[in-house]
């Protein structure tokens, strides 16, 4: 099959990448899938911010990451681009493959961002399911929609709720977990939540923790979910 000789290439594009020494400025010179190169195109997205630039090569090989840049530096796209890339490579796509990363939001206004995000990069070719858990609509409908996903964006509350009580909802297969705004997480009282939810995941996962702020709590958190972190600081302005 085309597709499984383009996925073999890309894996081995990404073995190849050497993030100690490669150097990275637009998106068109990462090794990304077909589908993914088209959505940042017609987004106009092209040169990469340098939180970007470092994490993004970083976690196409697999790292966890725990990334710290102030916000509006484009961390949205940082662990967007290796959950879209890491989940095609491994082809765990389709209605059939179940969830295969989880992204965790401190809100509503937040998460729907980042789900229309997703949807404006991913709707070139690519054949994911995605979907919103935040609340608002009766947990029996996203009940429903949720069994059928392979990436879901969500508050903790909320996410908590389904993974203790929804029974079909299984996490078993899951790969990547993304913590975002984990400072803004943490300073909303979610931290019993999320300590909750990362006990129902498989401990081998991929995890990308981004905050715009480090903090004590922060990285106490980032100790009990992350396995040798890869640290991705950007201080300077872009
Ligand atoms: P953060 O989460 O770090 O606060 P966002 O991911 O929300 O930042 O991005 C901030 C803004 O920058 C958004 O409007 C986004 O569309 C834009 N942006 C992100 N990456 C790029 C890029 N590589 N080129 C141009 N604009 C970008
Ligand atoms: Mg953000």
């Amino acid at each position: 099959k085309r597709e499984d000789v383009d996925v073999e290439k890309l894996e081995q594009a990404v073995v190849d990448i050497d993030p100690k020494n490669d150097k990275y400025t637009n998106f068109t010179d990462l090794p990304l899938s077909d589908p993914t190169k088209q959505g940042l195109k017609s987004a106009h997205f092209a040169v990469m911010t340098d939180v970007q630039a470092t994490a993004i090569p970083l976690a196409l090989k697999g790292h966890d990451i725990l990334g710290a840049a102030k916000t509006g530096s484009g961390k949205t796209l940082a662990f967007l681009i290796p959950v879209l890339e890491n989940l095609y490579r491994l082809q765990h796509i389709g209605t059939d493959a179940g969830l295969g990363a989880l992204i965790i939001s401190p809100t509503r206004e937040l998460a729907i961002q980042i789900f229309d995000v997703l949807c404006k990069i991913g709707r070139h070719g690519h054949m994911f399911a995605a979907g919103l858990v935040i609340g608002g609509k009766s947990l029996e409908s996203e009940r429903q929609a949720l069994t059928k996903m392979n990436i879901l964006v969500g508050t903790p509350g909320r996410l908590l709720q389904h993974l203790s009580q929804t029974v079909a909802f299984n996490v078993d297969d899951l790969k990547m977990l993304v913590l975002d705004e984990a400072d803004r997480i943490l300073d909303m009282g979610f931290q019993k939540d999320v300590d909750a939810i990362v006990e129902y995941l498989p401990k081998e996962r991929q995890t990308l923790l981004f905050s715009a702020t480090q903090s004590k709590k922060v990285s106490d958190l980032a100790r009990l979910s992350l396995q040798e972190p890869e640290y991705v600081s950007v201080h300077a302005e872009d």
